[in-house]
């Protein structure tokens, strides 16, 4: 154990631990980010109310019961550093992190109380293989952690890889996303609560896609995005 301790005292003096979001070096006590970036997370309070904004973009959708986005999402921030390393550069400790730090939030909320199994929103198989994995995984899998709930990566699938959706209106983006997905063991979710997870919530047409999916197999569903442009 001694050896190990020094070990690790002499690898973070040669690679000291950096902070995710501006890359400065960690404190002793700092984990993951450090204290400025920590305290300049722009956190939602949606948890706390049902009449919120990731609600309203998501309840005319799908049947859901209740909605939260955890970050706000702008241009420039650090929210967009980290959603980008997320995304591209497989920095699937940013999910784990952020996920956990979201699910402490949700544990204090009366309205995320009974759910029973956790779906990371599903990426079409063949742009999972160009990424390499689904960036909501990590997410998914930090939110249950804190939550203890199991995380079903299997059972819900998405059939279709819906084009980008920039520039498109919002009539147009919501036919672009009907029955992408699909419940491929409706067993596993019939009378479930379902949290649906994914990393960005911006129109809300594809995770209200989702919703109406389970909504179709049985399931009431919760959603819990990371961020909300
Ligand atoms: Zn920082």
């Amino acid at each position: 154990m001694q050896i190990r301790r020094h070990w690790d005292s002499f690898v973070s003096i040669l690679f000291p631990p950096l902070c995710a979001s501006c890359e400065n070096v960690l404190l002793h006590q700092e984990e993951f980010l450090c204290s400025y970036c920590q305290f300049h997370l722009p956190v939602n309070d949606h948890y706390l109310f049902s009449n919120n904004e990731a609600m309203r973009r998501i309840q005319y959708q799908a049947t859901i019961e209740m909605a939260a986005a955890f970050l706000s999402f702008s241009e420039s921030s650090l929210v967009q550093t980290l959603m980008h390393k997320l995304k591209y550069e497989n920095e699937l400790q940013v999910g784990l992190y952020l996920g956990s730090e979201f699910g402490h939030q949700l544990l204090t909320s009366p309205h995320f109380r009974d759910i029973d199994v956790v779906i990371p929103v599903p990426l079409h198989p063949k742009k999972k293989k160009s990424r390499g994995y689904n960036q909501c995984d990590s997410v998914a899998q930090g939110i249950a952690s804190i939550l203890k709930l199991p995380v079903n990566t299997i059972d819900f699938v998405r059939l279709l890889n819906n084009p980008s959706q920039t520039n498109m209106h919002r009539m147009e983006r919501y036919d672009n996303v009907e029955n992408i997905f699909r419940c491929l063991n409706p067993t596993a979710f019939e009378g479930k609560h379902v949290l649906l997870v994914d990393d960005v919530l911006t129109t809300g047409a594809t995770i209200g896609s989702a919703a109406r999916c389970l909504n179709s197999a049985g399931c009431r569903v919760s959603v819990a995005t990371l961020a909300m442009a």
